[in-house]
């Protein structure tokens, strides 16, 4: 099997690939860092995700909590430290806002559905009793409406380098798994139905199945099948530049902390999404520090060569102008936020996902033979690493997968996701 993308997600294709007894080449333009880590240029970049069951989709539940189960099944394996740190989670905001994290009444209404604990905070006082850290007189939107909250109690921050360092250790232990380095320029398929694939020097890789998890560099990849992301004005992919920062605790403060999602407060923009981690620790570093970051961005554009990954310091400005309303004084440093970072998101024009089998037109039940796709991850992708890398070797080795019923809002051939490559 032949791999194009080494991210969280074509790395854990290859192991699950390499498991069930497949050779395979894993190809990525960058080189594995020393760490063994995720590159600093793709969206696996950083050292924290948010692992969280709490969706309005029920699909979507039943995939979280069998990738939950298969993080622990990788745990398990190897021993050693976690890749889940696992914490209270918490959904908080206006009740009233959809956003494409979904809708707090809907994804109570799903967590009921489905029977799934979860504790119901009903109002600001109530979340501020829970969450001291929190100013209850901010908990409610400009116009008023009083906040509500969800706490998933087994939510987790997902250890990235951690994940990164299990999964590859795992491949590699099969033997199966070589890496190249290259730029994938040319993908063709042999009337014998093998994959040809050619990087920038020349090299050239043969193999009976291909996965590709292209990231932001999708266009240059789907050129190859005549596809182009889909770019019709107010429905177009784009890459988002999201910043970050990691701000110490106040002096003297030990407050708890969960993992939290906030469903706008701005006096600017109802949509405008905040969210932060514990200080989790995962390396000296980010010790003593939390995460926090907006979920919006000032900087979107289609050509991935535009990408600065400078954080841009008017969304770190609005980060800690929203935390000084939000947070009661002394529980966090908000001054001095340090490791500013930034990282792409792939955004699909319907917020979605992508994960498939490759189409030979756009909106075309037909395929590629023997081969996957996932891309458009929508800056919601990790912590599905586990199950979708099992997903693409079905789909490529197959065609099909048992998970296919929950997947549906992922397909390759739904509206609006890919055009004919013009020209
Ligand atoms: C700031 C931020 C916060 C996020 N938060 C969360 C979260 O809390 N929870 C969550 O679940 N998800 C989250 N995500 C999303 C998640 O990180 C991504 O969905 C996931 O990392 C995508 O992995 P990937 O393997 O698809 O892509 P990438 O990691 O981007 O990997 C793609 C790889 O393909 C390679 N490549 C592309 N084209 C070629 C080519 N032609 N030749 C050779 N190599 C090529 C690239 O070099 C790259 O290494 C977040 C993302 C960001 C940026």
């Amino acid at each position: 099997m032949l791999i194009v993308g080494g991210g969280t997600i074509g790395l854990s294709a290859a192991y699950h690939a390499a498991r069930r007894g497949l050779k395979v080449t894993l190809i990525d333009r960058f080189p594995v860092p020393p760490t063994g880590g995720p590159n600093d240029f793709g969206s696996s970049r950083g050292l924290e995700r948010m692992f969280r069951i709490l969706y309005s989709q029920q699909e979507r539940v039943r995939l979280v909590e069998t990738a939950y189960a298969m993080w622990h099944e990788l745990e398990q394996q190897v021993g050693g430290a976690p890749i889940l740190a696992e914490q209270d989670l918490l959904f908080f905001g206006n009740p009233d806002i959809s956003t494409f994290e979904g809708n707090i009444h809907d994804i109570a209404a799903s967590m009921d559905q489905l029977g799934i604990p979860y504790d119901s905070l009903e109002d600001p006082a109530a979340i501020a009793k829970r969450y001291p850290i929190f100013r209850p007189e901010a908990l409610r939107t400009p116009d008023g409406v009083p906040y509500v909250g969800l706490v998933q109690n087994n939510g987790a921050t997902i250890n990235v380098q951690r994940a990164f360092q299990v999964v590859r250790g795992l491949a590699d232990r099969t033997g199966r798994v070589s890496t190249a380095v290259g730029l994938v320029t040319s993908i063709a398929c042999e009337l014998s139905g093998d994959w040809v694939v050619t990087t920038d020097d020349g090299a050239r890789y043969h193999a009976s199945y291909l996965v590709l998890c292209p990231g932001v560099w999708l266009g240059g990849l789907l050129a190859q099948f005549g596809l182009a992301p889909a770019s019709k004005a107010g429905a177009a992919w784009s890459i988002w530049q999201m910043s970050l920062a990691y701000f110490p605790r106040a002096a003297g403060s030990s407050v708890h902390w969960p993992i939290w999602y906030e469903f706008g407060n701005t006096k600017t923009d109802a949509d405008r999404l905040f969210y932060g981690f514990p200080d989790v620790g995962f390396t000296p570093d980010t010790t003593g520090r939390l995460k926090i970051s907006a979920d919006y961005t000032y900087s979107t554009f289609t050509d991935p060569a535009a990408a600065t990954r400078v954080p841009d310091p008017r969304l770190i400005g609005d980060i800690q102008a929203h935390l000084r309303e939000l947070l009661q004084p002394g529980v966090l440093d908000i001054d001095h936020p340090t490791l500013e970072q930034a990282c792409l998101y792939s955004m699909s024009p319907d917020g979605d996902m992508v994960l498939g089998r490759i189409p030979v037109a756009p909106e075309v039940e037909q395929f590629w033979p023997n081969a996957a796709l996932f891309c458009m991850a929508s800056g919601r992708g990790f912590k599905y690493t586990p199950l979708f890398g099992r997903v693409l070797v079905d789909l490529a080795t197959t065609g099909k997968t048992a998970y296919q019923a929950d997947l549906s809002d992922f397909s390759t051939t739904r509206a609006g996701i890919f055009q004919r490559l013009s020209g």
